[in-house]
């Protein structure tokens, strides 16, 4: 498996120094050629700030503390986004990697047609087409994502809340990215509209070749929809699995929570429970694992000691994949 995208040790903070809350603690995640990623976690959990962080896209206040995030070109050698200049960065976004944003539906600007939106973008990176051949690449675009041409006249009002969603969809894919990335683009629509719209993306992506990173709270449509899902809690990745291994055996009790916070469509019947309290107030992060004041199972290192992010012992291990519990040590707790 090729590597697209590597985040490495990435942290994020928001605010400067004595103040600083880490919303983003020592993530890696490596986003393969061609594959889904699936990223969950409840609100709050860092998901959104890594993927902003991770493509230079975070507000003030905030900042990158450290890390790396290492791109592979289709030709080329690799090279740090983070170390981008602006310049270089406005070439890279959407050509290279583009993001469809929690609530993009709603960005779409009223007073303009849709016609008028999609060839703006390519038009920016792709100076020099005439007027006939804009035009019909942005039919083609919508095409792909299921919308006919003659929608192409259409302000967005006149579309529905899926139909916006599509467009967004289409303007992400249109300068033919290797990467992209989807933060909760569908929890504006109801169930069966975010399963449609997951479905034509994941044909998309076979079809086109690109990889998506999923950001997304709702477990269930990952199980679905990606074949790999990394969760994250009070800002760590806390596991990582194949999707169906993480399906049939989560590891860490979180996931577990997760896994039975929503309904499956597929499968057997899992009885709802979630997880009792909330996620952790990042100024004042619990010590030891994160997760011990909710966890069911915690135990005596747990309130005291971080859990370190690695392979399972060998028993517990269904392939590649990583757990942060001393349920499944990797190593003994120091200290
Ligand atoms: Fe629960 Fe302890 Fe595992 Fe944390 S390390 S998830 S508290 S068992
Ligand atoms: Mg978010």
């Amino acid at each position: 498996r090729e590597p697209v995208l590597e985040i490495r040790n990435l942290n994020v903070d928001y605010g400067l120094g004595d103040d600083a809350v880490h919303a983003v603690r020592e993530v890696h995640l490596t986003l393969h050629r061609g594959e889904v990623l699936g990223l969950a976690g409840e609100s709050g959990s860092g998901k959104s700030t890594l993927a902003y962080g991770a493509t230079r896209l975070l507000a003030p206040p905030g900042v990158i503390a450290g890390g790396q995030v290492v791109y592979h070109p289709r030709d080329g050698a690799p090279f740090d986004v983070l170390a981008l200049t602006p310049k270089q960065l406005r070439a890279f976004r959407w050509a290279e990697t583009s993001i469809v944003f929690q609530g993009a539906m709603n960005s779409l600007n009223p007073v303009h047609k849709i016609s008028v939106q999609l060839v703006d973008v390519i038009r920016a990176h792709t100076p020099g087409l005439t007027r006939a051949a804009l035009t019909a690449r942005a039919a083609e675009l919508l095409g792909l994502v299921g919308i006919a041409k003659d929608r192409l006249d259409a302000y967005p009002h006149q579309l529905s809340g899926g139909m916006r969603q599509r467009v967004m969809i289409a303007m992400a894919l249109a300068l033919e990215p290797q990467v992209v990335i989807m933060d909760e683009p569908t929890t504006a629509l109801d169930v069966v509209m975010q399963r449609q719209i997951l479905r034509q993306l994941v044909a998309l992506r076979e079809r086109l070749g690109f990889s998506v990173l999923f950001i997304t709270h709702d477990l269930s449509l990952l199980v679905e929809f990606s074949d790999r899902i990394a969760i994250m809690y009070g800002g760590r990745i806390v596991e990582e699995a194949p999707a169906a291994a993480l399906y049939r055996d989560s590891l860490h009790p979180y996931s577990h929570g997760l896994l039975n916070s929503f309904p499956a469509l597929r499968g057997a019947k899992r009885e709802l429970s979630g997880i009792p309290g909330s996620p952790p107030d990042l100024r004042a992060m619990p010590h030891g694992c994160s997760f011990h004041p909710r966890c069911p199972k915690a135990f005596a290192p747990c309130g005291t000691h971080l859990p370190p992010l690695g392979p399972p012992p060998a028993a517990d291990a269904a392939g590649d994949r990583t757990v942060a519990c001393w349920l499944h040590p990797t190593t003994a707790p120091v200290g």
